[in-house]
């Protein structure tokens, strides 16, 4: 295979466009590309008449706009390019297609900021996201927009809050006399996914459910020995990931490093990074083609933040940067970070941003199945905190406390063997337990969740990065001596959020009480997390920044409350007939048999010993009962929570729900771990686990 050849063989992209649209119209689609200019209307008939010829030529009869609504998920309606003439057809696309598409918008989640009688909705292209094709579809990325303007869509905020944080920081760069055309935020997610085989996936209806399973005793085998991460990969996973690499490559996906992770049948797919919106619609894409991919192999990729219980979870690492159209990196330390301002008047803005703005940073990557992982064993603590490194440590430690700066100059490594080379050693070591890490050149935020779409964090973060960079210009561009002013700036905003800034170990169990001191927030669930979006300042930051109306900021924390209930309730109902038609029989079956065998080594003898069976048959009863009891106390729960009004349902849920569902499944598994293999009517984890050879 010719790989340069095959890549983005899907794409309308740069060279195609400029293969096959006049080069008046590509000029102005560039602009508008690369510059952000408004994009010329005029020119839509003659890109939307090259697109589809295009398209054709790839075999595609048919056309969507591609775009996100609130579900979290994608959306697309197919609608054929065909159009009478005569009695023939013939194939179109027409300049208003392509820019613009109804929708009804009444079956998408809105958080109630539009009356559904008020159904009408509007896709509208976004250009700066190239179209493809697909299954015989051509795929035109769009936002997703009401009648009346309101976004209903993760796409249109995240593009205002790219054009904030590009006008704020060339405000930045304009003072330091540096002139561009555009600053763009640059993502990088890399993926985690488990693979398990179809086979067992069928057997197990809480995976197919809810995605994750609700029942399961702990492997005797799990990752303990430290011998997956980066093992060697087993043929069958390696041949699924060949054929996703070639799928994603032919979309111009840049997946570049794929390896074994933590976990047993956990792995990772890490692209190549790009301008937030197309690292957004590529990743929404990866996700859909992991899932297409993995059926074909007669295996079920699952991209829950936690399908097994007390077996690492996946996350997804949004790796974030500034990057002007002139490829500088405003989050590049350079040689010498103690004397380029630049940057440390940016990273000083990061600091500022996620200290001022952590409830909705948190919160942005809340949901019922992040909340397994956030604070519970394997991933970074709920408590968001910013980590720099020793270097930068060491450089921001010396400008609040006004001492020194003396540069620990990059040192070489060499590995004690004198035939390999000497290799220049990182200025910082990874730490694996911060949530908000400073990666060399980028921020990497960690926290967010496997099947999460990437928008929200990145909306979040662009708006308050924006805001704080905003705050320093507005300040900055008044006063005469810049450089006297920038210093002392930076010093006063380090200073200040200083607490922010943790060097140590995440997971340790000092952290929780020293940030509790710090007063950093500290929110371990959804339920709890969310309502920090309600607060006065948290919803100014986005209508500030032009990124939400005040309508629409409460209506985004309403339905990720609305989305927690509902998964929750589903949880609860899919474990409450689970135990109720499965195990709960399934146990009382076992029992019956051992009741037999009782009374038949009876009827041989009274002298045939039986206190393995008389003690499993007591012991398993009792658990069966309290399993029956735990299930009715759950049911009755959950009735009373009235599930229309978000946000004491949400509390409920948390506090009262889950601490049921909980007690359930501890009585279940263990009356797994006591109930013969015959009789359990479901995979084991380590049928599941081991699935794949
Ligand atoms: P690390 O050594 O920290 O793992 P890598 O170079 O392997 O860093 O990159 C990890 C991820 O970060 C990749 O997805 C990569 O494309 C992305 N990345 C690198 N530079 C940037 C940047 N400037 N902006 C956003 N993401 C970036
Ligand atoms: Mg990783």
């Amino acid at each position: 295979m010719n790989l340069p050849e095959k890549f983005g063989e899907n794409v309308f992209n740069d060279s195609v466009q400029k293969e096959t649209l006049p080069s008046e119209v590509y000029k102005a689609l560039r602009a508008t590309i690369v510059a952000g200019k408004t994009l010329d209307v005029s020119i839509a008939g003659t890109v939307a008449s090259a697109m589809k010829k295009w398209a054709v030529s790839k075999g595609a009869t048919h056309y969507t706009h591609w775009f996100q609504p609130l579900t979290g998920l994608t959306a697309e309606k197919h609608e054929s390019f065909i159009e009478p003439e005569g009695d023939r057809v013939i194939m179109r696309l027409t300049g208003k297609s392509l820019i613009v598409g109804e929708s009804d918008a009444s079956s998408f989640p809105s958080g109630g900021s539009r009356a559904t009688h008020m159904a009408r909705g509007y896709t509208a292209w976004d250009p700066t996201s190239p179209a493809f094709v697909k299954e015989g579809t051509l795929y035109i990325p769009t936002v997703f927009v009401s009648y009346t303007g309101e976004t209903l869509d993760k796409k249109a905020p995240l593009l205002r809050s790219m054009r904030a944080i590009d006008k704020q920081a060339k405000r930045i760069l304009k003072l330091f006399g540096i002139e561009c055309k555009k600053v763009s935020t640059t993502v990088g997610p890399e993926q985690e996914y488990f693979l398990i085989s179809e086979e067992e996936y069928l057997k197990r209806k809480d995976l197919q459910l809810t995605g994750r399973t609700l029942f399961g005793a702990p492997v005797t085998r799990g990752q303990e020995l430290e011998d997956q991460y980066f093992g060697v990969i087993k043929p069958k996973v390696a041949e699924f990931m060949r054929d996703l690499d070639n799928e994603l490559w032919s979309y111009g996906v840049l997946s570049k490093t794929k390896h074994n992770e933590v976990a047993p049948a956990q792995h990772e797919m890490a692209p190549i990074f790009t301008t937030a919106n197309v690292a957004v619609d590529t990743n929404m894409l990866t996700m859909e083609l992991m899932k297409k991919v993995a059926k074909k192999h007669g295996l079920v990729c699952l991209l829950h933040e936690k399908p097994f219980k007390g077996i690492n979870g996946s996350g997804k690492h949004n790796n974030w940067s500034l990057n002007t159209d002139k490829g500088l990196n405003l989050l590049n330390p350079g040689e010498n970070p103690e004397s380029n301002t630049l940057f440390k008047l940016v990273l000083t803005a990061v600091v500022k941003a996620v200290d001022d703005y952590q409830g909705i940073l948190r919160s942005s990557v809340a949901s019922a199945a992040n909340d397994h992982r956030l604070g519970a064993d394997e991933a970074p603590p709920a408590i968001i905190s910013v980590y720099l490194g020793d270097q930068l440590g060491a450089l921001v430690d010396s400008i609040v406390k006004g001492e020194n700066y003396v540069a620990e100059k990059a040192a070489n490594s060499s590995i004690g063997v004198p035939e390999s080379p000497i290799f220049p050693k990182d200025a910082t070591d990874r730490n694996r337990t911060s949530p908000f890490a400073f990666t060399g050149n980028k921020f990497e935020f960690r926290m967010l969740g496997s099947q999460a779409n990437v928008a929200d964090a990145n909306i979040c973060l662009n708006t308050i990065v924006a805001d704080a960079l905003e705050k320093f210009a507005d300040e900055l561009e008044r006063e005469s001596d810049f450089n006297a002013a920038v210093n002392a700036l930076i010093e006063r905003e380090l200073k200040a959020h200083y607490r922010i800034i943790f060097n140590l170990d995440g997971y340790g169990p000092g952290w929780e009480p020293e940030a509790a001191k710090r007063g950093l927030l500290n929110n371990k669930n959804t339920a709890d997390a969310v309502p920090v979006c309600y607060e006065e300042k948290n919803v100014d930051v986005y209508v500030n920044q032009g990124v939400y109306t005040r309508e629409e900021a409460i209506a985004r924390a309403d339905i990720r409350l609305e989305n927690y209930v509902k998964i929750i309730n589903i949880e609860a109902l899919t474990m409450i007939e689970m135990a109720k038609r499965d195990i709960i029989p399934a146990v009382s079956d076992f029992v019956a048999t051992l009741c037999q065998n009782v009374a038949a080594k009876q009827a041989v003898c009274d002298k045939i010993p039986f206190k393995t069976e008389k003690d499993l048959i007591e012991k398993l009863a009792k658990l069966n009962d309290s399993t029956s009891a735990a299930v009715a106390k759950l049911e009755k729960d959950l009735k009373g929570v009235d599930k229309h009004d978000v946000r004491p349902a949400s509390q409920a849920m948390a506090h009262t729900v889950i601490p049921d569902m909980d007690d359930v499944r501890k009585l279940v598994d263990e009356m797994e771990t006591l109930t013969s293999s015959d009789y359990w009517p479901y995979p084991t984890y380590f049928d599941i686990l081991y699935s794949v050879k």
